[in-house]
């Protein structure tokens, strides 16, 4: 950069424009006047999406040896049911008593209150009356709060008889699966589990832009741990990375902590939440985010979503504040222990115990002779879930509780007639207990937004003439190279042609992407490229017709070098895999550095 020239803060407009502009994002339904909450990924905004998902698929599938599913968004009502979201995953909203306009009652506090989010029902009532809070469109009177659960619901099949809703999170295909892909472990824990897929959530006023949609892009893991065994293999590759804390204490400070330190002084609960912290910030990082503007909030007690025990949220500084991106939460046993009641299949894991231990057994016996006639062919189903029911449900018959169980779909109540509780002492070298669950989720959508304002620098020159570059990481461009013909005549384009398929071909294979463009004047095409991230420019010009050589610029510094055909492989090489500049690479190579192109 010149001495004229001035960074200008980087806004959510800027973005967004820029976005449009070049094919990374465009508001969907646009044609006929789109609706809030809703983006369509262009196809250069389509290529950084993948880009980020190939690097998060490598850190888990790869790295971490996680298996990877994938499960219907459509899901029958019974799931959330059991998952508590039928009830729990709701906003409080208002309405104006005059004009009937609604609203989400935390945004009306939002000037109010630090922290609007994390309060519930009677509080934010509270706060709406004692302030006084009137509709901000008419400053009518408004409603008491109500409930809206954000899941969009719909029909599976032609009748409303089996109510089915859109998820509003990958997590529960992952849960329904535990006892498939516990066999398919080999009945090991931990055992990872990732998904990535579509979340829906019917926002109530999605005005964020990008940041608060109604359909988006999740990617989440859900790790089955043994809550007795708090270590982690992996734990030692990354306890020295150094985290920027924000704990739920009173004094609401930052903290500048080594994973280590956290364990070890107890701001982060575990070793295994504070890997999947660690890991999701190197992901953060490699992925273009700015490592002075993220940190990692621990939710409040009463912030936290209903199945949650603790929950630390990745979060990033932008024109809007601290943004949410990812949420690593402990989910404990809730989920498994919530489907293992609704199915009435036991979802438990088992563990080998150091010695064998005599414990008491009560079982429930089914009197078969008394069951037969009444429930017949199904009589042996029957009597196959009563045995498999667990100690809790044995006891809970045992105190008076109904014998109930499900079959086909159906629940049946067994008559006190029908069985014997007996009790024998066994000796057992395994026992069962519920998995816990630690889970990183990732919002994509907002990921890739707040990269593009992380990378976006724009520099303002004294004739107030604006230059815009995107200094995303060269794993992350859309483009890792784009190949200009200096003229479109003279022989420039083939050779240009033929430069661009030699390294298209050498690149093959490794995801990366090359553009060619023979369109406007080189100064606009460069520009074009820095506007969508591409890390190297390379022109073919008169001189390549006599020696074969080209001239190959570098995005960040604008350092530009004359390099021939067959450096193509090595220079690659260094600069994107061992991240050398290319002054350096100039230096080691005996390339003469050309004059800078700003
Ligand atoms: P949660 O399950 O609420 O912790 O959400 C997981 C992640 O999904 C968050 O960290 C966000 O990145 C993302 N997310 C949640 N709601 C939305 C939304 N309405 N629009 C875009 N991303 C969202």
């Amino acid at each position: 950069m010149t001495e004229k020239q001035n960074i200008a803060k980087t806004t959510y407009s800027d973005v967004i424009s820029l976005a449009r502009r070049r094919g990374f994002l465009y508001p969907s339904f646009d044609l006929y006047g789109g609706v809030a909450g809703f983006y369509d990924w262009g196809p250069v905004g389509s290529l950084l999406k993948n880009n980020f998902l190939a690097m998060w698929r490598e850190a888990y599938v790869e790295g971490e040896g996680f298996f990877e599913i994938d499960c219907p968004n459509v899901t029958p009502e019974v799931v959330f049911k059991a998952s508590g979201h039928l009830d729990e995953f709701t906003d409080y909203m208002t309405s104006c008593n005059k004009c009937s306009q609604h609203f989400r009652a935390d945004h009306l506090v939002a000037e109010l209150h630090p922290n609007p989010d994390s309060l519930g029902k009677e509080e934010l009532a509270g706060l709406i009356s004692e302030k006084g809070v009137k509709c901000p469109e008419c400053k009518g009177d408004l409603t008491e709060l109500y409930a809206f659960n954000l899941m969009f619901k719909t029909n599976i099949g032609p009748t409303s008889e089996r109510p089915g809703y859109l998820r509003p999170e990958t997590a529960q295909g992952i849960f329904l699966n535990f006892r498939n892909l516990y066999i398919h472990n080999r009945q090991k824990l931990p055992m990872g589990v990732v998904q990535i897929g579509k979340g829906f959530r019917n926002e109530i006023s999605p005005r964020q832009g990008v940041i608060r949609v109604r359909e988006f892009q999740m990617a989440e893991l859900e790790l089955f741990v043994d809550p007795e065994n708090p270590n982690y293999v992996n734990y030692p590759l990354l306890k020295h990375i150094s985290l920027s804390l924000l704990p739920d204490t009173t004094e609401k400070e930052i903290l500048s902590r080594t994973v280590e330190e956290a364990v070890e002084e107890g701001i982060i609960d575990s070793k295994i939440l504070a890997y999947f912290v660690a890991l999701t910030q190197e992901i953060l990082l490699k992925a273009g985010l700015d490592p002075n503007r993220m940190r990692f909030r621990q939710h409040e007690a009463h912030e936290m979503a209903h199945y949650a025990k603790d929950c630390w949220d990745a979060e990033a500084l932008t024109d809007f504040g601290w943004v949410e991106i990812v949420g690593i939460a402990d989910r404990s046993c809730y989920d498994l222990e919530q489907h293992m009641k609704h199915s009435g299949v036991d979802l438990r894991a088992m563990r080998q115990l150091a010695e064998p231990k005599m414990v008491k057994v009560r079982k429930i016996e089914a009197d078969m002779k008394k069951m037969g006639p009444v429930f017949r062919g199904r009589a042996g189903k029957i009597r196959d879930k009563i045995l498999a029911l667990d100690d809790d449900a044995v006891a809970a018959v045992e105190s008076g509780q109904p014998l109930i169980v499900s079959v086909d779909n159906e629940r049946i109540s067994i008559s006190t007639d029908m069985f014997t509780i007996s009790q024998t002492n066994e000796n057992r070298s395994i026992e069962r207990f519920m998995p816990h669950v630690i889970e990183p989720s990732h919002g994509v959508d907002r990921i890739l937004y707040c990269v593009l304002e992380h990378s976006l620098k724009r520099t303002v020159d004294e004739s107030g003439e604006e230059t815009r570059v995107l200094h995303l990481p060269p794993v992350m461009a859309p483009y890792l190279f784009a190949v200009f013909p200096l003229m479109s005549r003279d022989g420039l384009t083939d050779n240009a042609r033929e430069l661009y398929n030699l390294i298209k071909n050498e690149l093959r294979g490794r995801g990366s992407l090359g553009f060619y463009d023979e369109s406007g004047s080189i100064g606009r095409r460069y520009s074009r490229m820095d506007e969508i991230g591409t890390p190297y420019c390379l022109t073919v010009d008169y001189q390549t017709l006599e020696d074969g050589s080209f001239t190959i610029r570098e995005r960040d510094s604008k350092e530009q070098a004359r390099i021939n055909k067959k450096q193509v492989r090595t220079a690659l090489r260094d600069l994107v895999d061992h991240g050398i500049s290319l002054k350096d690479w100039s230096k080691k190579n005996g390339v003469k550095l050309i004059s800078r192109d700003n």
